[in-house]
């Protein structure tokens, strides 16, 4: 199932290298515009404590300087012994084809035992890339970390684990922003370096554009409560009309099933699951959702599940916390009205 170097097994921690204090991981972090660093790279930072080695972080792009400088107040511990930036606006929109030749130069270094990436639309673009070109195989998805060689990761829709053990000179991973908490806020000072000059061939692909949703709601990947909405609400009109206000009355995200999306109810950036986003937080509420496997994917390891569902067979309810058999239609006002009050 995994390529050479890389097994799946259950049982006994394996030993650390014999080169081990020599090992350092590079965790790689996406910024914004302005420089505020991503809060999956947060967690990827996180994750990248628990390998217990020296940490290096890369910042990459024209605001990798002002990212550096949020990044030292935004982090608690001293948990970045150096920053790296490679400030060049061709890493803007962290294009896999620019930014991996940047990362390869940097992981030629023997130092580096680990590369650690957010498992975010960016992470997912680059480590396969890097894989490739190292002829390493990657590590996708993480959600814990046992010890410095052996990672647990879900397969078939998040329907079993494996733990895989990784005995290849450099693991390259990814994780689960939704199974890291973001590292802890403060203050820490570490030397920033320049990135090396690396020669970017013709890229072959260019960035256009993006048109990005602008929304005072917290970020369905982050967000401590989200309302997510199913087929069951029918149309859009029904969603708006409930969904909306639910999500307002406890500052919560919106999400969606693919069903809901696909059916034009919301926007396909709200999709939850398997092929959507990867959420955990401290309560989700579901109405109209029947629980299928590719949308539980997505959210069974939220704290709190809520159920709303007419069908008290649906498989929802063998995962929520609460269920509330009923029309969505009479139960989600009520409930928002006491929740407003
Ligand atoms: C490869 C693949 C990937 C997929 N990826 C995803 C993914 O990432 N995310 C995802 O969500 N799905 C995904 N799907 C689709 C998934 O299989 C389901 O089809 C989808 O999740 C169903 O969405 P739903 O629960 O909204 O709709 P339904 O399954 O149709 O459920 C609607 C529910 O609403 C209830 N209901 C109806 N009327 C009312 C009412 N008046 N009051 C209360 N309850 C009511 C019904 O009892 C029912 O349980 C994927 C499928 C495939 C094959």
């Amino acid at each position: 199932m995994f390529s050479v170097g890389v097994r799946s097994c259950v049982g006994p921690v394996v030993r650390r290298p014999a080169n081990f204090r020599l090992a350092s991981t590079l965790v790689f972090l996406e910024a914004n515009k302005d420089g505020k660093v991503a809060q999956s790279s947060l967690s990827a930072l996180s994750a990248a404590e628990q390998l217990g080695n020296p940490i290096k972080a890369l910042l990459a792009g024209s605001n990798s300087t002002e990212a550096a400088k949020q990044l030292k107040l935004t982090v608690g511990a001293s948990l970045v012994d150096q920053i790296i930036v490679a400030n060049n606006e061709v890493y803007d929109n962290y294009l896999p084809e620019a930014v991996t030749p940047l990362c390869l130069e940097l992981l030629k270094e023997k130092e580096f035992s680990h590369f650690v990436v957010a498992s975010s639309a960016v992470g997912k673009n680059l480590l396969p890339r890097v894989g490739a070109l190292l002829d390493y195989q990657p590590i996708c998805d993480v959600t814990k970390i046992v010890d410095p060689t052996t990672f647990v990761r879900p397969i078939y829709a998040g329907n079993a684990l494996a733990t895989v053990q990784c005995t290849q000179e450099k693991k390259l991973v990814s994780v689960r922003a939704s199974s890291f908490p973001a590292c802890s806020a403060g203050s820490f000072d570490a030397p920033t370096l320049e990135a090396p000059q690396v020669e970017i061939a013709e890229l072959g692909v260019a960035w256009e554009s993006e048109n990005l949703v602008k929304s005072a709601r917290p970020d369905l990947g982050s967000a401590a409560k989200v309302v997510s909405g199913g087929r069951g609400l029918k149309n859009k009109e029904t969603f708006d009309k409930l969904i909306t206000p639910l999500a307002d009355s406890l500052s919560a995200a919106i999400g969606a099933t693919r069903a809901a999306v696909d059916s034009g109810f919301c926007e396909n950036s709200l999709q939850i699951g398997q092929t959507g986003k990867v959420i955990a937080p401290d309560l989700y509420i579901g109405v109209g959702v029947s629980g299928a496997i590719q949308h539980l994917a997505g959210m069974k390891d939220s704290k709190v599940i809520v159920a709303i569902n007419n069908d008290q067979e649906a498989p929802i309810f063998q995962v929520a916390d609460f269920g509330l058999v009923g029309d969505l239609n009479e139960i989600v006002p009520e409930l928002t009205k006491k929740l407003t009050k």
